[in-house]
């Protein structure tokens, strides 16, 4: 008799304990919700969504361990024990020995770019992200993107699409100065270019680059476990290394970081910088305060802080980060089953679809990223996010469309929420849109806000 080898599943490290009642809703319903929210996810009321995979962005489930900390709100305005438990946490884990609390990232990308840019600095990064750009260009500086070209190719299977570009980073520093480059910074997985991440090898490389040119490097650590755990099973000589000590490795690289808390800690608010630079640290503590709130809360509750410093011990936890990616990966692998257009590697935290293959008919003045995304919601009531034209925003200078060659739907996975059977129902919805994809028009801005647009926008059906 031959023996057979069954396949083993794993599942997740965790079961439910409470559960939130979702509304099903139907097509005729939902096209109304739709037109009313002006064809822009970020504009439907949550009560309408039936599986919201718009962002993993405070979205996550948090542990009976992060909740139980919660009831251990320390709320004094000056001093919280919570403060200092997460101070130690980010000593510990991130390695950086100064800490300054923030309500999101983007108060502390706000801190970071006002401290170091100067009018007219350029900051090279690997790819941009919508709030640092944005915070880069209020500063008056501008963004020069270094990112290798494979990024940009959402079939390329390159494992580290999160790369810096090495020569495309020397040449820009030769061209502006080094001088008149405050920081470098590297974001990873990275977000814009599908959740791809960069390898220890070439961020040893950019570090040592750098020093030559005496250049600081930053690091936006909002998704940095997800970066370990990729180096941990794609870079030789990392296989073995546990999470913690890998993004202790990363950090040990960078000049300080910035946080949102959102993503990686598994809480639904907060943020911060850490850096190991004396006097950048003085200065946010300065500045926090004018801002965000006294330097041991910046703008959170106590309770908030405590559930932050447990949720940077989770967050390391092998088994936890395996059974995200996996969900991930999931989704992507039953997606490929129908032939949908994806962004290859499968990203940390969501899987994108390629709006630009999936609507070839469609020009990217007419939104095609946009436009399927809310298809999507209109058949199923899954709801995912634009990044393609409408999130790359206009050109500070012309004013004109900036036209990223990425023009992307994203589903994204809140940590600890949905299950499998969840995945399988927003993978036959796609599916479905795909059949009739070429019946499907596109989109007309018919409202445009000044600043992050794609969260404003509002648009009509051509
Ligand atoms: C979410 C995010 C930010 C901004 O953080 P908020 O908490 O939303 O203000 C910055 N960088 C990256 C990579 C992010 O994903």
């Amino acid at each position: 008799m031959s023996k057979k080898i069954i396949k083993r599943s794993w599942a997740e490290p965790f079961k439910i304990k409470m559960v939130e009642p979702i509304k099903m809703t139907n097509k005729v319903y939902r096209e109304k919700c739709a037109k009313d929210a002006g064809y822009n996810t970020f504009l439907l009321k949550s009560a309408d969504v039936y599986i919201d995979l718009l962002t993993d962005s405070g979205t996550n489930a948090m542990s009976d361990y992060q909740w139980a900390g919660m009831m251990l709100g320390d709320e004094a305005y000056a001093g919280s024990r919570n403060f200092y438990y997460l101070w130690d946490n980010v000593k510990k884990y991130y390695g950086m020995p100064y800490f300054v609390p923030t309500h999101q990232g983007r108060a502390a990308e706000h801190m970071i770019s006002q401290i170091l840019i100067s009018p007219d600095n350029v900051v090279p990064g690997n790819m941009y992200f919508t709030t640092t750009r944005e915070h880069i260009e209020i500063a008056g500086g501008r963004f020069v993107d270094v990112i290798i070209d494979e990024a940009h190719d959402p079939q390329n299977t390159h494992p580290f699409k999160g790369n810096i570009n090495l020569n495309k980073l020397e040449d820009t520093i030769k061209k502006v100065g080094a001088k008149n480059i405050p920081y470098v910074f590297m974001a990873g997985p990275v977000n814009m270019a599908g959740g791809q991440p960069f390898s220890m090898s070439n961020l040893k490389a950019v570090r040592s680059l750098l020093n030559k040119y005496k250049i600081k490097l930053w690091l936006d650590a909002t998704r940095a476990t997800e970066n370990a755990y990729f180096i941990k099973m794609r870079e030789k000589g990392y296989e073995n290394k546990t999470i913690a000590t890998i993004l202790k490795e990363i950090c040990s690289y960078f000049d300080g970081l910035w946080v949102s808390a959102k993503k990686d800690l598994m809480v639904n608010i907060g943020g911060f910088l850490a850096t190991r630079d004396k006097r950048v640290f003085e200065e946010a503590r300065n500045m926090v305060v004018v801002y965000e709130g006294l330097h041991t809360y910046g703008g959170l509750a106590g309770r908030d802080m405590e559930a932050m410093a447990r949720g940077i011990e989770e967050m390391v936890e092998f088994d936890n980060i395996k059974a995200r990616i996996g969900q991930v990966e999931y989704c992507g692998k039953q997606l490929e089953k129908y032939n949908i257009p994806l962004v290859y590697p499968f990203g940390g935290h969501a899987i994108f679809l390629d709006a630009k293959k999936f609507l070839p008919h469609l020009s990217q003045d007419v939104f095609p990223a946009q436009t399927l995304a809310s298809e999507i919601y209109i058949d199923s009531g899954v709801r995912g996010m634009e990044r393609g034209v409408v999130s790359a925003g206009r050109d500070p200078k012309t004013g004109k469309h900036r036209y990223p060659k990425l023009e992307l739907v994203r589903l994204t996975f809140p940590r600890r929420v949905y299950t499998q059977a969840h995945i399988d129902v927003t993978v036959e919805s796609v599916a479905q849109v795909f059949e009739n994809r070429k019946k499907i028009k596109g989109l007309k801005m018919v409202y445009e806000p000044k600043q992050l647009r794609f969260f404003q926008a509002r648009f009509k059906k051509l």
